[in-house]
């Protein structure tokens, strides 16, 4: 098993990645499993394709800190915007939570955790927005839902937000490669997430950092399991 280094549990480092296209670069250990499984894909008519994969610490806080500021805007679990006008810091922290990971902590951040979707499912001028319903029965990647649901375990590959579970909400879009995720899940250490927080730039800081056990628990350690018969490292 390779020790895994603080800079890549965090998205500071780039050296463990393989670029699958010019913007989207993937954990080199997890490169031939997903080939596979796009291969197997294929041969079913679905083509797999990776919206978001390695993303780093910086690219992370940018994303938080344009929501934090309202920049960008927040969606609550039924897809309606929230107004953060009334929210207090710690509230606005937990709203953006729902779907955007503390920097430093992001799944995106390791290389072994994927967003996926099939253009080849969607109209030629669809603009992927990764919301629930696109992946639902009634959704246009109902097909690639499925699929997944029945053959991303034969692969490696999981989904750490199956279901809501008081935390992060639903992702039928966020593919872990078990192997290597479980690795990277094991090494999390809250004391080195607060460091670099402090550090950072990260607006919100006094509401997270103070509250950051709890944040850990209720986020980034509350993921689901993956199937017993998830296949095993070779
Ligand atoms: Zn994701």
């Amino acid at each position: 098993m390779q020790t895994i280094s603080p800079a890549q549990l965090l998205g500071q480092t780039e050296a463990h990645l393989h670029y699958v296209s010019e913007r989207v670069a993937i954990h080199q250990g997890m490169k031939d499993a997903f080939e596979l499984m796009v291969s197997a894909a294929k041969d079913d008519a679905i083509e797999l394709k990776i919206a978001s994969g390695f993303r780093s610490f910086d690219r992370q806080l940018m994303l938080w800190n344009n929501k934090f500021s309202g920049k960008t805007s927040i969606k609550n679990s039924a897809g309606d915007l929230v107004s953060s006008k009334h929210l207090s810091p710690l509230e606005l922290v937990h709203s953006i939570l729902l779907y955007s990971a503390l920097p430093g902590a992001s799944r995106h951040h390791w290389g072994c955790d994927i967003d996926i979707y099939a253009p080849n499912l969607l109209a030629k001028d669809y603009q992927l927005q990764l919301e629930p319903f696109e992946y639902s029965e009634q959704g246009p990647l109902a097909k690639l839902s499925a699929w997944l649901v029945k053959h991303a375990h034969q692969f490696g590959f999981y989904f750490p937000y199956a279901r809501f579970q008081g935390g992060v909400a639903k992702e039928p879009w966020h593919l872990s490669y078990w192997p290597l995720a479980q690795q990277y899940q094991q090494a999390f250490d809250v004391e080195l997430l607060t460091q670099t927080l402090n550090k950072s730039a990260i607006l919100g800081k006094q509401a997270i950092i103070e509250n950051i056990d709890d944040i850990a628990k209720r986020y980034i350690n509350n993921v689901c399991n993956a199937p017993t018969n998830v296949i095993l490292p070779k």
